[in-house]
């Protein structure tokens, strides 16, 4: 079967629904379609913040640049033309309450904790707005000279293409990269989709034998182990510099594997090109400095280290911490059973590190089906950043997540999404209205 449209959207995430909104406010009578291979729009959005739908942050625009990993320049026309107070405002006229989660972070999320609420009002514009979905449909050909797209049973050929059909994590939701394959084959560069937002598996058996743990507000340090020489090898030798390229704060969960949990997976983000030549420097107690951590120790000298910094941290946590100093100091002092007052300097020193300078070395982040997001996609340098129009083929646009972009955790992501669906729709529909 053929249908023709003015705009075909391949994708019912938030970059593609957003893209049809945008369209259709430019130009009333353009027919307009979002295929997708589900029966549902936005399978995506529905798992996301956990459900609670964290859908954008409530830091300043000019932040958010801060919390893009890769590529964040690209998004200054996007995140403009859209910003997070657009998105708001969009939710609040949608009929919907959002708040401002009390957790440093400034994330945004749907009051009534429900993400099927955002994506019931997002089913509702898009009927009214008379733009067909069309689901079930697994787009397997695209041909983007003549403008078509093909799935088994139905071709739909089209004025112009916006292309939103995410990446390659969770693909469970429909998110398999089957597109950025296809697009490969067509004259797109695609850098390499691997995890972003991941837990991570660390060498250290220490840090696997207390899964299950959390920690609240710490602080981790990404470094990278070696700088390139001239001739482009990388050297680990001693004079070589650790670079610290991030610093990130919030909280982990240690796993059997590993680390988990939001400062853990921001972690992930910056290593996941070179886990290898990657270590993270973990500080256990950010707001306690050097002099208050040996008073603390020292409270009450005629207990244990146990004793005086059991309010600080789970005990399972502090113990197994403190037997990999028992290991360290080879038997001068017991760090479990000894009194404080015969901590010497150098044992001291022994503690302050592992609390506050603690060295662990990632070898492996989850699988791309576990990432809650992919770093990699469609090169920016084959898309126009002032419209997200194809510098290849004149009429396809790009949207959302397929694009080589990526955010830390707080909303960036999905604020990314819904900024550059409504780009590429307000391009798209401007182009075909002046055609
Ligand atoms: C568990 C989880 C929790 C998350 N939580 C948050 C959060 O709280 N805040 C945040 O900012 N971000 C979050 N994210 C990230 C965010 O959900 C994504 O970045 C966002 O959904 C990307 O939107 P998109 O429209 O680009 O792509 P998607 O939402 O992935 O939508 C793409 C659509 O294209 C369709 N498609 C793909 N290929 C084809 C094909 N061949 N034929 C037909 N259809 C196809 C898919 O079925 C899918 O519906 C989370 C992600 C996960 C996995």
């Amino acid at each position: 079967m053929l249908k023709n449209y003015d705009i075909a959207i391949l994708g019912a995430g938030p970059a593609g629904i957003m893209a049809g909104l945008s369209a259709r406010k430019i130009d009333k009578n353009a027919k307009i379609c979002i295929v997708d291979s589900n029966n549902n729009i936005a399978s995506k959005l529905r798992l996301t913040g956990g459900g609670r739908c964290n859908f954008t942050n409530n830091k300043d625009i000019s932040v958010f640049f801060d919390n893009v990993v890769r590529n964040s320049k690209f998004l200054y026309s996007a995140l403009y033309s859209f910003s997070n107070e657009d998105l708001k405002t969009f939710i609040k006229a949608s009929g919907l309450e959002y708040i401002v989660e009390d957790d440093n972070d400034d994330k945004v999320y749907l009051k009534s904790g429900k993400s099927m609420d955002l994506i019931e009002v997002l089913n509702l514009q898009l009927r009214n707005s008379g733009i067909d979905f069309i689901g079930k449909t697994k787009i397997k050909e695209l041909d983007l000279k003549s403008r078509k797209i093909f799935s088994d049973d139905l071709i739909i050929e089209a004025n112009t293409i916006i292309i939103a059909s995410g990446a390659c994590s969770y693909p469970q939701t429909g998110s398999d990269g089957s597109i950025m394959k296809l697009l490969s084959n067509k004259g797109y560069n695609i850098i390499k989709p691997v995890s972003a937002l991941a837990p991570m598996d660390i060498k250290e058996s220490w840090v696997k034998d207390i899964p299950g743990i959390s920690l609240q507000n710490i602080q981790i340090k990404v470094l990278k182990l070696g700088v390139k020489n001239k001739s482009g090898v990388k050297s680990n030798s001693q004079n070589v510099k650790h670079k610290k390229v991030a610093e990130l704060f919030g909280d982990i969960v240690f796993t059997h594997k590993g680390i988990g949990g939001p400062a853990a997976l921001k972690a992930s983000s910056y290593i996941n090109r070179d886990i290898s030549g990657s270590s993270l420097e973990l500080d256990f107690i950010p707001y306690i400095n050097r002099e208050a951590l040996l008073d603390m120790v020292k409270s009450n000298p005629k207990k244990t280290i146990p004793s005086n910094l059991k309010e600080l941290f789970p005990n399972n946590f502090l113990k197994r911490i403190l037997e990999k100093c028992n290991d360290e100091s080879e038997g001068q002092f017991d760090f479990l059973n000894d009194y404080s007052a015969n901590l010497s300097n150098k044992n001291f020193e022994i503690l302050y590190e592992s609390l506050k300078g603690a060295k662990i070395t990632p070898t492996a982040l989850a699988d791309l089906e576990r990432a809650t997001i992919t770093s990699g996609g469609i090169d920016v340098k084959n898309i126009n950043s002032s419209t997200l129009e194809s510098n290849i083929d004149p009429n396809i646009y790009f949207a959302g997540e397929l694009i080589d972009i990526d955010a830390l955790t707080g909303g960036y992501n999905l604020q990314i999404a819904f900024s550059t669906g409504y780009l590429a729709g307000v391009s798209a529909a401007e182009n075909l209205k002046n055609s």
